[in-house]
């Protein structure tokens, strides 16, 4: 059975107290590996040794930093296939997917930052006959990184590498669900050559390992992606400490359908933004809202490609939906399958659990669901599923399924299908959300600015933005 170990100052320990918990493989419910069960103990070894990094690694040049980060991206990419089986494993999504997006990304974030860095200018303002402004941006020491399990390392290099990039030392940790690539990732920090103690890997629980890392007084930021309970949490003990935040939170995204779309590339790229990692993705769309003279159609070629989607042991290629992250999720999930049927929902695909036979007996697959006929401002299309669960919903003027889509606490993103380009950027610029895709889904450039709106967070991730909330802005006056 893989024993995991916190990587701390370029080396694999034990955690200090000895405890360790269970890995669970979703796929089959089974026990196969353990993490450390880290606390403030291993925390503050971990922010020591980053501590005691990080004055030479803010003094190499940024393209040192730079080449080191994308030695990483290489080690990714060359060892592809062993990190695909392995977050795979972990997370239970399809290895396809895990092979053409996760580990792909993660190793993106890293050439992109690791590039990037070079790129970023300071400014100067000059003030004719008087004075020379220029901003001088100082990595801010010892950041602390905490990720959740659905992307595992697509959204803990998403953090660690502009955070590394700008110069800072960081203590991450996994979810304590999805721990496996985050520990790989130890090893190919090794092998690239990376200073010891520059990234630190604790593994742990919430409560546990990551409540330490955002309470240590050393740690001066906290980037953190998870629910937005854990981030009113986190920002409640982290804010009277005056530490900078960045919170990317839940989602509940519309996908609004009008009538005059491509309707085939609509149903085509809705099943990929319902369905994807199981919908256990908070950029999904679960609410999907169609103009009524297309609903039918659209609920028709739709539902027929949701019957085509192979429920299956995610290891195997021909699988198109693995399990769901464990069975505490699997229960969530079914649970507001159940609330959808109290509130009126028609079923109108899936809705129950799937019994695979063999090694995933055991494990916490869940069939595609669609609802219809549930009211838009019900619980069920307000509250975060973050499973295989999407409702159809037609409507008729621009206005209401405005009102519809911003009808929620949350605001991270929000699809559009039309081929009215006037009405492409008006109906854009009235969601309330931080990232809107026009005739598309996931298309994403590392460049633009990455986060949600209300209840969905607070900063944005990506490009400038980055490595702006990894830096302390100082302006020094200079008198001409
Ligand atoms: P959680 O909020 O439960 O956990 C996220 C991370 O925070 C985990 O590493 C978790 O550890 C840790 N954590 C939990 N409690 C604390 C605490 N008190 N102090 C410090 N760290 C803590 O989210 P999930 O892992 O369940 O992820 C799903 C959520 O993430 C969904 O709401 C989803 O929308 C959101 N998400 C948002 C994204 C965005 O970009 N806006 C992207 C992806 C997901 P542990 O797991 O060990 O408990």
């Amino acid at each position: 059975m893989l024993q995991l170990q916190n990587f701390i100052n370029g080396q694999f320990v034990p955690p200090v107290a000895g405890r360790y918990l269970p890995n669970i493989e979703p796929a089959t419910g089974l026990v196969y590996g353990q993490i450390p069960d880290s606390d403030a103990t291993d925390v503050a070894r971990a922010v020591e040794a980053a501590q005691a990094a990080f004055p030479a690694w803010r003094a190499l040049a940024a393209e040192k930093r730079g080449r080191l980060l994308v030695r990483l991206a290489e080690l990714i990419e060359q060892n592809l296939e062993p990190l695909a089986q392995a977050e795979s494993r972990d997370n239970g999504k399809p290895v396809a997917l895990a092979r053409m997006v996760d580990i792909p990304r993660a190793a993106s974030n890293f050439a992109f930052f690791g590039t990037g860095v070079g790129h970023f200018a300071s400014e100067t303002h000059f003030q004719e006959g008087l004075a020379l402004n220029y901003t001088v941006r100082h990595p801010l020491g010892v950041v602390g990184c905490i990720s959740p399990w659905n992307l595992p390392l697509y959204l803990f290099t998403w953090k660690i590498a502009p955070a590394l990039a700008a110069g800072n030392c960081v203590v991450a940790k996994p979810s304590e669900i999805t721990p496996a690539t985050a520990f790989l990732l130890g090893e190919l920090c090794q092998q690239a050559g990376l200073p010891a103690g520059v990234l630190n890997i604790v593994h742990g629980t919430g409560p546990g390992a990551g409540q330490a890392i955002v309470e240590h007084p050393l740690v001066k930021a906290i980037s953190f992606t998870g629910g937005t309970k854990t981030g009113e949490h986190i920002a409640r003990t982290a804010a009277p400490m005056f530490k900078k935040l960045s919170l990317e939170l839940g989602g509940k995204n519309p996908n609004l359908i009008f009538a005059d779309c491509d309707l085939a590339a609509a149903v085509s790229t809705s099943i990929q933004s319902s369905f994807s990692n199981q919908g256990q993705i908070c950029l999904c769309g679960s609410r999907i809202f169609i103009e009524r003279p297309i609903y039918e159609q659209f609920k028709a070629a739709f539902l027929e490609r949701v019957a085509g989607l192979t429920v299956g042991d995610p290891l195997l290629e021909t699988s198109r939906q693995g399990a769901l992250v464990s069975e505490a999720h699997l229960l969530k999930v079914q649970s507001y399958i159940e609330l959808a049927r109290q509130e009126g929902g028609t079923l109108l695909a899936g809705g129950e659990r799937v019994r695979l036979d063999g090694r995933c007996a055991g494990g916490f697959f869940l069939q595609p669901t669609v609802f219809e006929g549930l009211a838009p401002n019900c619980r069920t299309n307000r509250e975060e599923i973050f499973g295989p669960v999407v409702t159809l919903t037609p409507f008729d003027t621009e206005a209401e399924v405005l009102d519809w889509a911003n009808g929620t606490d949350y605001g991270l993103s929000a699809t559009i299908w039309t081929r009215d380009l006037d009405r492409a950027h008006r109906v854009a610029h009235a969601l309330h959300a931080g990232v809107v895709w026009i005739n598309t889904w996931l298309l994403r450039d590392l460049r633009t600015p990455f986060g949600g709106m209300k209840n969905s967070g607070v900063g944005r991730e990506g490009g400038l933005e980055a490595l702006r909330f990894f830096t302390e802005a100082q302006n020094v006056c200079v008198k001409l």
